[in-house]
């Protein structure tokens, strides 16, 4: 662990006055690509409700 992809970096660049939704999705990938860093403990947690929130269910399919 530690180890930085600086391939991923350099094609992923934060935007400078990045969206909380961009910031959450740049971490997702990060995270996914790159372990130079762990995200902040707010990034982290909204990975995490997204991972266990998953896909949303389909009401029709089941009940
Ligand atoms: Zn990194």
């Amino acid at each position: 662990m530690g180890k930085t992809n600086k391939a991923w970096h350099a094609q992923h660049r934060m935007p400078e006055h990045a969206t909380a939704e961009q910031r959450l999705a740049w971490h997702r990938a990060h995270a996914a690509a790159c372990g130079c860093r762990p995200p902040p403990p707010d990034i982290a947690r909204q990975i995490e409700a997204c991972a266990h929130s998953g896909p949303a269910p389909d009401p029709e399919s089941g009940r």
